[in-house]
């Protein structure tokens, strides 16, 4: 089976977020040993004998940082037994600034993790403070001169914008902020008000007010344009990196190939497949210890979903969706399936042409969901 990238997912946090939906729990020592030993019987079902030759490997959460040294140690050798990390193009683990002591940043680096992506947020301790964040803009800086020091320089930050009471102008401090570090990444997202949240609850009994679309709108642009002036590309709807530095982990997704997803509420798409792993602790350890099969659900994806699904993702990316590269995957060229969708949002100025790529156009990128409903095949 060839299964180009994992992903695996520690659910533990040493807070938890006022915005976070993610599959993720208090860290507590006692379940995250549990849930480690949980963890390897999931990967040895699927990696039962050789190392598997993967080109990326994404560890994200919750914190996998959070855990202690022992643990993070534990997790390190254990993706190391069974994927061969010599052979893996990028190796990336997220952490949030606060969590990282040098000593964790050299483990990281002695078991070959060559990305580290740092949920930064904004340069803002008040804000910090009132999204439920416990680190302060300080340990961003600690953090960053940690991993530099260890030779650990590929690194993205996560931003967000559309926060309740954020200003443009609060936005544009983050975003000059961040590019002083001249990092080669960055990713950036505005709040989306999720179900089971601490926000949601609170914008229910209305003590919480959603930022002026306007605003949203203009922080995005500036997000856009001060970047790229930096020299940070572009090349996803939420994400800009200098040339070279493009999440290859990320690309697989937008690119619509397979990936193991392991460990609590993770999401794989494996040939003919989507999973999706069981979420509450007690119950993924419990499944995992049983048969190593922890998975909640399977969706069946067939040559329809595949394309469906190619366009919607390959959508997301900048460069847009190769018509040669659909020919080659599915045998028939892109203008044969969806010639009808292609003309339309092209009328409609939706979608433009340009050496090869479908890709959206600015107006587009705002009408995504419009665009997305043309690409639904009929049965
Ligand atoms: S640190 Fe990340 S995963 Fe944990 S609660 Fe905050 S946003 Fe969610």
């Amino acid at each position: 089976m060839n299964i180009p990238s994992a992903y695996i997912h520690i659910p533990f946090c040493q807070q938890i977020c006022h915005y976070c939906d993610f599959t993720k729990f208090f860290y507590n020592e006692r379940l995250a040993d549990e849930y480690l030993e949980a963890l390897e019987q999931e990967i040895h079902t699927y990696i039962p004998g050789e190392k598997a030759r993967v080109r990326t490997i994404f560890v994200g959460g919750g914190t996998p940082t959070a855990v202690n040294h022992q643990q993070l140690e534990k997790l390190l050798d254990m993706i190391d037994q069974h994927f061969d990390i010599a052979a893996c193009e990028e190796y990336t683990f997220e952490a949030n600034p606060g969590d990282l002591d040098m000593e964790k940043v050299r483990l990281l680096k002695s078991y070959g993790v060559d990305r580290i992506s740092l949920g930064v947020q904004v340069f803002d301790d008040d804000m910090l403070e009132k999204i439920g964040r416990v680190h302060k803009v300080k340990d961003v800086y600690t953090n960053i001169d940690r991993l530099l020091q260890a030779g650990l320089s590929n690194i993205s930050i996560d931003l967000m914008y559309a926060l309740p009471g954020q200003t443009v102008e609060d936005f544009e401090r983050t975003i000059d902020e961040a590019m002083q570090f001249n990092l080669p990444h960055y990713s950036s997202y505005s709040l989306q008000i999720e179900p089971k949240t601490i926000f949601y609850q609170r914008y229910k009994k209305g003590k919480l007010t959603k930022a002026p679309e306007d605003d949203e709108a203009a922080m995005y642009e500036l997000l856009q344009s001060k970047l790229s002036q930096a020299g940070a590309k572009q090349y996803e709807i939420s994400n800009f990196a200098k040339p070279g530095f493009e999440s290859k982990h990320n690309l697989t997704y937008w690119n619509n190939e397979y990936y193991f997803g392991i460990g609590a509420g993770a999401h794989g798409y494996l040939p003919g497949k989507r999973t999706i792993n069981i979420r509450p602790l007690p119950a993924y350890v419990k499944k995992a210890m049983a048969d190593g099969k922890p998975v909640l659900h399977e969706e069946p994806i067939g040559r329809k979903e595949e394309m469906e699904e190619e366009m919607f993702l390959g959508l997301r990316k900048t460069e847009g969706v190769s018509k040669d590269r659909f020919g080659e995957k599915y045998g028939s060229p892109l203008v044969d399936i969806f010639g009808h969708a292609l003309i339309n949002l092209k009328d409609r100025s939706l979608i433009e042409e340009d050496s090869g790529y479908i890709r959206l156009t600015s107006k587009g990128r705002i009408l995504g969901n419009e665009v997305f409903q043309e690409f639904l095949l009929d049965d």
